[in-house]
């Protein structure tokens, strides 16, 4: 029967398969499933090891040995399957038997009488869940479970093999019929041509290879692999992406310096300026990033470089002085800052930088009153304004400069490369520096920032004190607030930071919110006065309170994450964050990075009663980026990032964590091919694979 049916291409629509009518196309464009090719992409989520699966009759023997966290998997027929609505709290409870020839099971759902609707008495199921003994002897309470057949449409050439592969139910496309399309599919495919370069692709099946062997995988193939997307069939296709992304990447590159960029002149002159301005010795990574920069400057290209370190190395004045580079020779630099506080904090160091010639600065800020803004805005457009600090928001407004020649981002991970593109408007193709708030692993700077050469700030400025960390059972709080008390008895200031209370979070979790911790603080600390800040107050209130904490008016600053962003105020000498677990472990570091400013030994404290392993992380270390990349692989790039950040690549089947060290080969690749030209075809095929994994285009 197969045979006869037309030969299919990866292009064509999910559509012209049997069966797929408007219900199911429907279903499956809402899972961005159009073509065979989106269709054979969306891998298994798990591959049943036979070998793994037991029987009925062994449970008891197996389960008084398995700890709590062991899931099981059993194979057998449903006998009944029924609803009831449990007696004390009215929910819809499915029971349900299964069989296995060994002995039968009790299984148990709460609140999902839908299963009644898709199961039935006679079914052969998969059941993956957790054991526990109940009145009625061993039952499996809510496992995932799998249709495999019913009735006469068995699995039976599935089922003769060793691993299983199963697949997410789609609204109501069950996951076996998915597997069918699929296996159809497979069979009935023209052959996708391999587009990896000989040398990535040594030792890698073919994508046809690949594909079926990620759908039906050999019996010989390495479990662990298959369960952790290391097969040779997912390095084929996750080389596939990355090859493309990273060949995306080289071309923007690519074009980026054959731009012409503005030279800065440099001379004896604006060096001996530069020294005057700074107030200490550089670092040596200080020293090193500057060079660089100034190797761009003077390169006849366009830079576009990302400047990242470590929280306090010094970031700011490096960025200052490549902004004097330009200033001091006949140009304008401007320094965008994610948040009105942070702007009003880099325009006094600037301040304080420039001196005498502060008048060459000019902020501008969204809360400005609308004279004030006029005139701000005059000075930047006849080029009156040298130096210039705003906010995003004002260089998405009417803002015109006379001779722009610098752009520096504060970035804050809030900037993707689309935001950096609209922004290139503003005065001809000025130099781009963009600064990282927190380190960033390698691999998803790579990703994110691929197209930006890179500096990197390692060392700290000489003179910081250390910090201690220590961590503290919510029982034991009161040394932590012992601690505090005597900081600011010794004329210190303190920080408090309380989780931001999303009310689409409320877990089980009982969460102290910063009501409640502005009630505690008042108590234990009479007399002191503190300022409260959180994201719901007006920008004129936020930055309000934020000063008298800055001049030390205020003693103590309970805050939600806003202060994050940068204050700095180097008489401040212990930090205390409650509910750490609701926080990265970047995210704690950056706040971390907010004591040891001053002369006095520093503390940061963490409350927290979970997650505790986690956290420990950073009593141990102090090091940025190793703290991010654990950060990374503990929860993956998209939260790591905080937010669906723009410009992330979307991958199917690569995964920047697992697959980095491809990643580097994928670059090297890539540059290697570029270096060759490249075909009509592969730029044709390019474009589609740069759409399908929503980058952004290439120009
Ligand atoms: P970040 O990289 O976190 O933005 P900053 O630029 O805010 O760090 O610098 C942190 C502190 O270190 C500031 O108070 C700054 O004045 C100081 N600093 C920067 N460079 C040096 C240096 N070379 N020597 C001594 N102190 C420095
Ligand atoms: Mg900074």
């Amino acid at each position: 029967m197969a045979d006869t049916l037309p030969i299919l291409p990866l292009s064509a629509k999910v559509t012209a398969l049997r069966g797929v009518g408007p219900v199911y196309a429907t279903a499956f464009q809402e899972a961005g499933i159009e073509t065979l090719r989106d269709l054979l992409w969306s891998l298994p989520y798990r591959y049943v090891d036979r070998g793994s699966v037991r029987p009925i009759g062994e449970l008891d023997r197996w389960h008084n040995h398995a700890t709590d966290r062991d899931l099981t998997t059993v194979i057998g027929t449903l006998k009944a399957i029924r609803q009831t609505t449990t007696r004390m709290q009215r929910m819809a409870l499915v029971e349900a038997v299964v069989e296995d020839g060994t002995g039968s099971l009790r299984l148990v759902w709460f609140n999902q009488a839908y299963l009644t609707r898709v199961l039935r008495a006679g079914d052969r199921v998969l059941l993956f869940g957790n054991l526990a003994l109940g009145r009625h002897g061993l039952e499996m309470r809510g496992p995932s479970v799998e249709v495999l057949g019913r009735g006469e449409e068995g699995e039976e050439d599935l089922w003769v093999r060793r691993f299983l592969p199963l697949y997410r139910k789609l609204g109501p496309i069950l996951g076996r019929t998915r597997g069918r399309m699929v296996q159809d599919v497979l069979r009935r495919l023209h052959p996708p041509q391999d587009w990896l370069p000989s040398d990535l692709a040594k030792g890698l099946p073919s994508t046809m290879d690949a594909l079926i062997r990620l759908h039906q995988p050999l019996d010989d193939s390495d479990p662990g692999d298959l369960e952790a997307g290391t097969t040779p069939g997912h390095r084929r296709l996750a080389s596939e992406e990355l090859f493309a992304f990273a060949l995306g990447v080289a071309l923007r590159r690519a074009g980026r310096l054959k731009r012409r960029g503005l030279v800065v002149p440099t001379s004896e002159a604006l060096r001996e300026k530069l020294r005057a301005y700074l107030p200490f010795h550089l670092t040596g990574a200080q020293r090193t990033a500057f060079k660089e920069i100034v190797g761009d400057l003077t390169s006849g290209g366009v830079m576009n470089r990302l400047l990242q370190g470590d929280v306090g190395s010094g970031k700011t004045l490096v960025a200052f002085l490549s902004m004097a580079m330009v200033a001091e020779t006949g140009g304008q630099a401007a320094l965008l800052a994610p948040t009105e506080v942070l702007a009003r904090q880099h325009a006094l160091t600037f301040q304080r930088l420039l001196g005498e010639e502060s008048p060459r600065l000019q902020v501008l800020l969204g809360a400005m009153k609308a004279a004030e803004k006029r005139q701000a805005q005059a000075r930047i457009a006849s080029g009156e304004a040298h130096y210039v600090v705003g906010t995003h928001a004002l260089f998405q407004e009417s803002v015109s400069f006379d001779r722009l020649q610098l752009v520096v981002v504060d970035e804050q991970h809030r900037f993707g490369v689309k935001q950096r593109e609209a922004l290139k408007g503003k005065g001809g193709d000025p130099h781009w520096l963009v600064m990282s708030a927190t380190p960033i692993p390698r691999s998803l700077a790579l990703a994110v920032f691929g197209d930006l050469d890179q500096s990197v700030l390692d060392e700290l400025p000489p003179g910081r004190q250390p910090i201690t960390t220590r961590l503290f059972d919510p029982d034991d709080a009161e040394r932590a607030w012992d601690l505090v008390e005597r900081q600011l008895d010794a004329g210190h200031q303190a920080f408090v930071v309380s989780p931001a209370i999303d009310p689409q979070d409320e877990t089980k979790v009982p969460l102290r919110d910063i009501q409640a911790m502005e009630g505690l603080l008042r108590g234990r600390f009479p007399g002191v006065s503190i300022a409260v800040v959180h994201g719901r107050l007006k920008t004129d209130e936020l930055t309000l309170r934020m000063q008298a904490f800055v001049k030390g008016e205020a003693r103590l600053l309970l805050a939600t994450t806003v202060i994050e962003v940068g204050v700095d105020v180097p008489n401040a000498s212990v930090m205390v964050v409650d509910h750490a677990e609701r926080f990265g472990l970047s995210q704690l570091h950056q706040l971390r990075g907010r004591v040891g400013r001053g002369t006095a030994r520093s503390h940061f404290l963490m409350i927290s009663g979970s997650e505790t392993e986690r956290l420990k992380a950073l009593v141990e270390t102090q090091d940025g980026f190793r703290i991010a990349q654990r950060d990374l692989e503990l929860r993956g790039p998209g939260e790591f990032f905080g937010t669906r950040q723009s410009g992330l690549p979307q991958f199917q089947v690569a995964d920047l964590v697992r697959d980095r060290a491809l990643l580097a080969k994928c670059r090297e690749a890539a540059d290697r091919t570029l270096a060759h030209g490249l075909s009509e075809a592969q730029m044709a095929w390019l474009r589609q694979e740069q759409a399908r994994l929503r980058l952004a285009e290439i120009s």
